[in-house]
């Protein structure tokens, strides 16, 4: 189950969080890595060039703007051709904003949607021709407790997120007969940059402590008290990624401290 030696992944919005967490360990298991995503030029070649020499395995990063279905195919045209194959597409990049409905701006509906949803959809529209040609792949979703639940003041990011499972489902239906397995994992809270800052501006709203934030609003949905671990993540998805995992297909997968099962 973790040797994927041979083997090449996208990941987009692999250059922080989760996304990287998830770079780190197909790195680390002798899986090949397209990164992608936002940063400063200096810091994503520093991250590059890092997991390459520790972990002995290519390496590339594609700079596509997950706003831009055109460069998102692009990316998997990518690796295709740098590495040679395709074997694992993770969606993972990600944005958010808070605001209630009646003044959420629409260029961030427009945002989150492409972002969150869209770039899924171009990604695997890209990726499926060249898993079928291999006769395997395996797609996973990094969908949210928010593609299960909602929560008041995140529209966008809730509408993205249930469309994210909608299109695993379907596209685990096309392709079920073709070696490839599409699955979303639905993450509670984990402590990443997307939600540092969510944490920042509820401490500002509210006028309270970070750590009160943390306790009586993140967490508040969480019935484990305690931030999900990349490492828990990783665990899913390196199954979900394996042999042992062909049969899981079309799932939303929960890691998030209980909550869901409220
Ligand atoms: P993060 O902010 O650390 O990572 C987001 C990644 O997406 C970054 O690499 C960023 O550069 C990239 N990105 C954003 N806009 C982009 C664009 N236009 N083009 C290319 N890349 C872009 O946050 P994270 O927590 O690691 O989030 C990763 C995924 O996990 C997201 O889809 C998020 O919705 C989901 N998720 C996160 C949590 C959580 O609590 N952190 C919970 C559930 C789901």
């Amino acid at each position: 189950m973790n040797d994927l030696s041979g083997q090449v992944a996208v990941i987009t919005g692999s250059t922080s969080g989760i996304g990287l967490a998830l770079a780190r360990a197909v790195a680390a298991r002798g899986g090949d890595v397209v990164l992608n995503g936002l940063g400063d030029p200096s810091e994503i070649e520093r991250t590059r060039a890092g997991i390459e020499a520790a972990c002995g395995v290519r390496v590339r990063y594609h700079a596509a703007d997950m706003r831009r279905g055109e460069e998102v195919a692009d990316l998997v045209a990518f690796a295709k051709h740098e590495l040679g194959r395709l074997d694992v597409l993770v969606n993972n990049a990600g944005v958010q904003h808070v605001e209630a409905i009646e003044k959420f701006p629409s260029e961030k509906w427009d945002q989150i949607i492409a972002v969150n949803l869209s770039s899924a959809f171009y990604a695997i529209r890209a990726a499926v021709p060249i898993m079928k040609a291999q006769g395997r792949g395996r797609i996973v979703n990094v969908a949210s407790a928010h593609g299960l639940r909602a929560s008041p003041f995140k529209s966008a990011y809730v509408a993205a997120k249930h469309g994210v499972i909608g299109l695993t489902k379907t596209v685990a239906l096309e392709t079920a007969r073709d070696g490839i397995t599409c699955n979303a994992i639905c993450p509670g809270f984990v402590e990443t940059p997307i939600v540092e800052r969510q944490i920042a501006d509820q401490a500002r709203t509210h006028g309270i402590s970070k750590d009160r934030v943390v306790e009586e609003v993140i967490l508040a949905k969480q019935p484990t008290k305690r931030f999900v671990t990349s490492d828990e993540l990783t665990g899913l998805f390196l199954y979900l990624v394996s042999d042992l995992g062909a049969s899981a297909t079309g799932g939303s997968f929960s890691i998030d401290g209980g909550w869901t099962a409220q």
